[in-house]
């Protein structure tokens, strides 16, 4: 197949300074979690994008001093000559798939509490740092002797990155994460010194490093400039009047600008908060300001939409980075005319997470991202079967759907059958809430694979027991059958059923899926998950009708959705939608016409009116039938059973990226020796021991960084 003639022009090169990018996807940068802990399967991640077709490839965030990095999270690292061999794996594995390899230098400044270093972190004023995490650590402001060691080791991070190979060099002055931004927001810079105060002087520093970076790297690598356009802070910070006055200050200093839109935060916005492409408003007429390409974000699966933002004179390059994650080979698809084959990101922001949580990335939609080079999983390929041996599965939730559409890749012969009416298990179910629609392409996208493969059989409306299962004759059967929500309170706070009263009404968030709706106005949801699902099922009855009090434990509604940066506008939501925030408390008992609460700190209790309480608590596998068939294992040869194994929820409930990856899972391992556990199943990288003894062990060497003797 070829390409559709309306999307040439994402194939068209473009010109960035010294280089030339194949076409106009780009990978901008992003963080996942592995940084310099995992360097190799870091390496094997971005080189399988490249092979996916994007015409640059970046890194994350790479810290470029030792008194600048954001200890606990973990990034690239490029503080001395013995950090280059891991960025060199990199750029070696982009460039082997004919992309051009881009590294984000970044010095945190105030943005890093320098942990492990312990040196005082740096800015332009005194002020606490503005982490995240709110660490007791203040940056000191920068004297000029600070800010010429500043731009010495920025040039020397530039000739490093230069040796390594990098093709695009970033100067980062974005989403406050990038120190540079903070001289240029009134926000942070108060100086009064030619660094602060007029505009003129906010960009100085900026055009500093610039004007240094293309002196030092000029000559081989293009310099890309990434910064924020609007800080959404008003008069408090950075505008996009004033954005767009400094570009007409350095508008063609740098070989390309990259736009983002005020914090992380803001910028990776989830679906359930913002549509592709919801930046343009931010973006749109920058171009105009540089004859520079200009790159820029925008959650981009719709090539069409890429078009449009092109033709509208609004970007040159299509940057992405989760749209990358979720589908390393989107630019491949686009470009073999397999539109319909891109696994769109559902902006469910899991990957964002991994970074969170300093562990390696995961994705919803992509279960191979991480474990490229850790397990040799490839998003698109997969292992040819190894037997003719058929499989059956049970279940077409995610996990089910994911192992009958991988096995299908396999070539293995497949029956999926499910008890429903749909595909799509709690997927289907949890789309229909408030804001998480375009999570049905977890859905969709499987689906739609599975009905091109004719080696994989769907049978819809068939609830399976054990005694079917044995008459099929399967040799292999996965039991993806899910969980159920708990009703009898039982969670991370009650490991006992509570006492519930008969006159409150217990609905439970699959009695709501369900379309089941309290008669009474006033719901209690209990949130003992801490995840999305109390915060939607609280929108959903405000929606209609009901008075909302969601009880927490925690200090804030969903809290695990920090690491999906989303708490901060889950709980905006709800209190606008006048939904009471009860923190601190947890349900103890439903009484006669309320439940008892619980605080935190004190124990004391209160009774608080309520016609109805949700539970969103735990769930329970709903694992009958693979009880049933392991305890029928005496009747598994007669049947040509060979292995029976429960996958996804079935096995534990969890996120639906669990099990989309105990999907993928399964198919790749079903036909391999049973798994005992005696040894790590997965490739992880140790670090290199110094021998202590060693007076210099471990320093660095005194080497400079332009590689001269
Ligand atoms: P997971 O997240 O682990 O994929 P889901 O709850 O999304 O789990 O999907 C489970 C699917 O299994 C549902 O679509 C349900 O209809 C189906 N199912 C449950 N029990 C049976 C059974 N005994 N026979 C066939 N299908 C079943
Ligand atoms: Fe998109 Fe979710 Fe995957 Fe992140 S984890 S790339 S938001 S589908």
């Amino acid at each position: 197949m070829s390409r559709d003639p309306r999307f040439d022009m994402l194939f068209e090169p473009v010109q960035i300074g010294p280089v030339v990018a194949r076409n106009r996807f780009y990978q901008v940068p992003h963080c996942n979690g592995m940084g310099y802990r995992d360097p190799t399967a870091l390496a094997a991640m971005r080189g399988i994008k490249a092979e996916g077709g994007w015409a640059v490839v970046c890194t994350e965030q790479v810290e470029i001093h030792y008194s600048s990095e954001i200890t606990p999270f973990i990034e690239l690292r490029l503080w001395d000559d013995r950090d280059m061999p891991g960025l060199v794996r990199m750029a070696d594995a982009v460039h082997e798939h004919g992309a051009l390899a881009g590294i984000e230098l970044c010095y945190n400044g105030m943005n890093g509490s320098n942990l492990y270093s312990r040196e005082i972190p740096m800015g332009p004023a005194h002020l606490p740092v503005a982490t995240f995490t709110y660490d007791p650590v203040q940056a000191r402001a920068m004297s000029k002797r600070d800010i010429a060691s500043l731009r010495r080791w920025h040039r020397a991070a530039a000739v490093r990155a230069k040796r390594a190979d990098f093709d695009i060099i970033y100067v980062y002055a974005g989403h406050a994460l990038g120190g540079l931004h903070h001289f240029l927001s009134r926000r942070y810079n108060d100086r009064t010194d030619e660094y602060g105060g007029s505009l003129e002087n906010r960009v100085r520093l900026l055009r500093e490093v610039i004007e240094d970076t293309r002196d030092a790297v000029g000559d081989r690598s293009a310099v890309a400039v990434r910064v924020t356009v609007d800080e959404l802070l008003g008069d408090e910070g950075l505008s996009k009047a004033e954005m767009e006055d400094a570009f007409g200050l350095l508008g063609e200093l740098p070989d390309l600008w990259d736009l983002v839109l005020g914090s992380w935060e803001d910028d990776s916005r989830t679906s359930r908060f913002a549509d592709e492409a919801f930046q343009e408003p931010f973006v749109t007429g920058f171009k105009r300001l540089t004859t520079k390409p200009v790159v820029g974000v925008g959650r981009f699966t719709s090539p069409d939409t890429m078009v449009r933002q092109v033709k509208a004179g609004i970007l040159d390059l299509i940057g992405c980075a989760r749209p990358s994650i979720a589908d390393p080979f989107l630019p491949k698809k686009v470009e073999e005319g397999r539109v319909e084959d891109i696994r769109e990101c559902i902006g469910c922001n899991i990957c964002v997470s991994g970074d969170f949580t300093m562990s390696p990335i995961r994705c919803t939609q992509n279960p191979s991202m991480g474990e490229e080079w850790r397990r040799g999983w490839h998003p698109e390929r997969i292992r040819r079967k190894t037997s003719e041996a058929n499989v059956l599965v049970v279940g077409g939730g995610p996990a089910g759907l994911e192992a009958a559409m991988m096995l299908g890749r396999r070539g293995c012969d497949v029956a999926l059958a499910d008890a429903g009416d749909a595909l799509g298990g709690r997927v289907s179910r949890e789309a229909r809430l408030p804001g998480l629609s375009a999570w049905a392409r977890v859905r969709d996208y499987r689906t739609y694979q599975i009905a091109q493969m004719p080696t994989v059989q769907t049978y819809l409306a068939s609830p399976l027991t054990a005694k079917d299962v044995l008459g099929f004759g399967f040799a292999h059967v996965a039991i993806a059958t899910g969980s159920t929500w708990r009703r009898d309170g039982v969670g991370r706070l009650h490991t006992k059923p509570i006492p519930l009263d008969a006159s409150v009404p217990v609905f439970t968030p699959d009695d709501l899926m369900a379309g089941k709706r309290p008669s009474g106005r006033e719901i209690v949801v209990f949130d003992d998950d801490h995840y999305y699902m109390a915060s939607v099922l609280a929108e959903l009855l405000v929606a209609d009708g009901h008075r909302v009090r969601l009880v927490t434990m925690a200090s804030r509604a969903a809290d695990w959705t920090y690491h999906t940066m989303e708490q901060h506008r889950i709980q905006t939501r709800l209190l606008e939608l006048g939904v009471i925030v009860d923190a601190h408390r947890g349900v103890r008992a439903t009484v006669p016409g309320g439940v008892e609460l619980v605080c935190k700190f004190t124990g004391r209790t209160e009774i608080v009116a309520c016609d109805a309480l949700v539970p969103v608590t735990a769930r329970l596998p709903d694992d009958g039938l693979y009880t049933d068939l392991m305890a029928r294992q005496a009747d598994w040869r007669d049947a040509g059973i060979v292995r029976v194994q429960a996958i996804g929820d079935a096995w534990a409930p969890g996120t639906i990226a669990a099990a989309v990856y105990a999907g993928r899972r399964f198919a790749e391992e079903f036909d391999l020796p049973e798994h005992d556990g005696d040894t790590v199943p997965f490739r992880r990288e140790i670090t290199g021991l110094v021998d202590p003894a060693d007076p210099e062990a471990g320093r660095a060497p005194l080497s400079l960084a332009d590689g001269s003797p």
